[in-house]
């Protein structure tokens, strides 16, 4: 194992000694969706030569994407991060420092805050990228020794909405479906989620299903016509953050011709009576002026849903980045419970994650309010159970939940945290309303980036920038969107002095003087949060090391004889105080901001197939840039002749808190007053064209997920811009 003991100074006399030549293969989880794809590596004197899959191993049986059969060309040496870096104050340039340095500074620059400002002023920002290892110790840091609940991650930009909806329906996190229920599914419905694009091998396993059996159906719901919705059989161009809406006159019409399944109702949920009240109060002519879709379109929607059929419905980004994102996602909840559509072979409510190990993150605890085990923190018998798991006195756990993210970056603009620790993430370009954020990054006194790469431009920021090993070069554990845990293994060793991101936590822990950081295997700290999972929700304790090394497994797996639990709520039974579902009457309600004269279009933010979040790596790779060199934005015929905007042409986006540059694609495919911006581009490309300048930061009052999906803007030409840097 690569140790960060090995990687001190002294250790470097040890590296003039003549190279063997090495040739290692082993399998790791891909580190961009959260399909979470197992792939064969191999490496070749510490270069990663090649990237296959097998057939045999699940989720995706031999299937990949561009994006993870390109692997192998994004590692960029030239980028990374080899040597710790620091600077005394902000004027001062990085420099090089072992890590014995680094570990002092951090030491005492942290205990000088909580000693001068309290714990409040220190905080966290991390990734559903990192595993869960790495997370898991971010916690137990941060929670539990620093005394801190002022930490959140880019799960919250992506997932907190459907955590919201599933504890609300069913009383806990966590989908009840798994990916073979693919094959065994007759009706898709997709809302909120371009699959082609961000889970394509998943997508792949829909389309064989869909051509393999004459009576499957897919339903895409979306403003766009998306390259998914090219593959339905019924595209509802709904109205953007017309969704609730739309669902409301199909459960309204459902409930009209009497196709509910009414023993289901009885016998497994409550709260249905609230949910019929609203559908029968609910005015017609309103929910369809909110949805933009007529009678006819609702008509052949509840035609595909009534009857004997086993409904399976995938959503993501479309419906969790919104102000009314846990309306959206109780409203899916919904309509499968209507329908008895859960917990059934080929059925359920599937709500997809955009990163690999979103899901470990929240089984880790590591958003503001959570604890391991799918635990709270303003639950004292929960704080008080893992206290005693992790050996700290009662009361080390504070009991109020931390700053989620957006109101984490403005506490730091505002000056009121005092050091920031980022890791494996780039808020300076991914945050909504990113000038706040990047206002943040400059006002905090002390700015730890922990990263691959020297480059992002969150590191521009870095008072302190630590090396951390990437994919291919540890070991660790994700969980992917269907509760699939899978076990990565390294196959080359990490540049320079990086190590992976768990010792780097651990070091800082030791440096701090905190007993419980004494690891010095992933194993170890795999086996510590696999016990504090025992019993709870999210139950991981059977999965030894030794199991997951021979295969992935899901969970609940509450022993070590346990074969996993691909599909919950089997028998009907959910973890909630009556053991029903429960049903949630919500109104649909708008998006914080609308298109008015100034501002008349309403921009929708999303992604492109071949580039993955900031481009940190997929920029790397010559074949996914030539795919998509550069940022766009789609505008309908109508508008761009109104606007006197031609195809190819540049112009900015102009919104109420920034502006964005893009060139300009006119295309049918969105909807007359709508744009679609992709969100990949950011300083490193150029400086004016991160989607996130006039994206909205207002978040859902339940959530507290950011609108990143809807914000008003208008379009004005602009020049071509001098492009340079990233051009690869
Ligand atoms: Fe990776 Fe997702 Fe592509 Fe699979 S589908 S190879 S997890 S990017």
């Amino acid at each position: 194992m690569t140790s960060l003991a090995s990687k001190q100074p002294a250790a470097s006399a040890q590296a003039q000694a003549p190279k063997r030549v090495t040739l290692r293969q082993a399998k790791a989880t891909c580190p961009y969706c959260g399909v979470g794809c197992v792939l064969d590596v191999r490496s070749e004197e510490d270069r990663l030569v090649q990237i296959t899959a097998d057939p045999k191993t699940a989720p995706n049986f031999g299937m990949l994407c561009p994006k993870g059969a390109l692997l192998f060309k994004s590692d960029a040496p030239e980028r990374r991060l080899t040597s710790p870096m620091m600077r005394e104050h902000k004027d001062a340039p990085l420099r090089e420092v072992s890590w014995k340095e680094v570990l002092g500074y951090i030491g005492q620059r942290l205990n000088g805050i909580l000693q001068a400002r309290g714990p409040d002023a220190i905080a966290f920002y991390g990734s559903g990228q990192l595993d869960t290892e790495a997370s898991y110790l971010f916690t137990k840091l941060f929670k539990g020794y620093l005394r801190t609940n002022q930490m959140d991650t880019n799960s919250r930009l992506c997932m907190s909405s459907a955590v919201a909806g599933y504890v609300k329906a069913f009383g806990s996190d966590g989908p009840p479906t798994c990916y073979d229920d693919i094959e065994s599914a007759d009706t898709f419905i997709i809302l909120g989620a371009n699959m082609t694009a961000n889970h394509p091998v998943l997508f792949n396993r829909v389309r064989r299903r869909r051509a393999t059996q004459d009576q499957s159906r897919i339903i895409v719901i979306d403003p766009r016509r998306s390259k998914t919705a090219e593959f339905a059989d019924l595209h509802l161009p709904v109205k953007p953050g017309g969704d609730v809406a739309l669902l409301l006159l199909a459960m309204r019409r459902l409930l009209q011709l009497g196709e509910i399944d009414r023993a289901y109702i009885d016998a497994h949920t409550e709260g249905f009576g609230e949910l019929s009240d609203l559908l029968k109060a609910c005015d017609p002519v309103e929910l369809y002026e909110a949805a933009g879709i007529d009678a006819t379109q609702i008509e052949a929607f509840v035609q595909m849903l009534c009857g004997d059929r086993r409904l399976l419905s995938f959503y993501c980004m479309g419906a969790n980045q919104s102000t009314s994102g846990v309306e959206k996602n109780t409203a899916i909840i919904n309509l499968h419970l209507m329908l008895g559509e859960v917990g059934k072979v080929g059925a359920g409510p599937f709500s997809l994650t955009g990163q690999p190990n979103a899901m470990g993150g929240r089984e880790v605890g590591y958003l503001c309010h959570q604890l391991p085990g799918y635990r709270k923190v303003t639950e004292e018998s929960h704080r008080g159970e893992v206290e005693r798991l992790w050996g700290i006195p009662p009361g080390s756990i504070r009991p109020t939940p931390g700053r989620s993210a957006v109101p984490m970056f403005q506490a730091a603009a505002d000056g009121e945290i005092d050091a920031l620790w980022i890791a494996c993430t780039n808020p300076a370009v991914s945050m909504p309303n990113v000038s706040v954020s990047q206002a943040g990054l400059r006002r905090a006194g002390l700015v730890i980036v922990q990263d691959c790469f020297v480059d992002t431009e969150t590191a521009q920021y870095a008072d302190v920038l630590l090396p951390a090993a990437t994919w291919g070069e540890k070991s660790g554990t994700m969980t992917n969107s269907e509760r699939l845990v899978t076990r990565s293994r390294a196959v080359k060793d990490a540049p320079g002095k990086a190590v992976p991101d768990w010792q780097i936590v651990a070091a800082v822990g030791r440096a701090m003087g905190f007993e419980g950081f004494g690891y010095t295997a992933a194993e170890q700290v795999w086996d510590e949060f696999r016990q504090t999972t025992a019993g709870t929700h999210c139950d991981l304790s059977g999965m030894t090391n030794q199991r997951l090394d021979l295969g992935g497994i899901h969970w609940p797996c509450p022993n070590e004889d346990h074969p996993g639990t691909a599909r919950r709520y089997g028998d009907g039974a959910f973890p909630t105080p009556s053991g029903k579902a429960r049903f949630h009457a919500a109104a649909p309600s708008l998006p914080d901001e609308l298109p008015d004269q100034a501002y008349p279009l309403a921009v929708m933010t999303g992604r492109v197939a071949a580039q993955w979040h900031t481009r940190a790596r997929t920029g790397n790779v010559p074949e996914l840039v030539k795919q998509a060199p550069e940022p766009f934005i789609e505008v309908n015929p109508h508008d761009a002749s109104h606007i006197g905007l031609s195809e190819g042409q540049w112009a900015y986006a102009v919104g109420r808190r920034g502006k964005s540059l893009a060139r300009v694609r006119v295309t049918d495919g969105v909807p007359r007053g709508s744009v679609f911006l992709p969100f990949h581009w950011g300083d490193r490309f150029h400086s004016e064209t991160s989607a996130n300048f006039v994206t909205n930061d207002a978040i859902d009052p339940v959530s507290l997920q950011p609108e990143l999906k809807f914000a008003a803007v208008r379009l004005e030409p602009a020049p071509a811009p001098l492009l340079e840097g990233d051009q690869r």
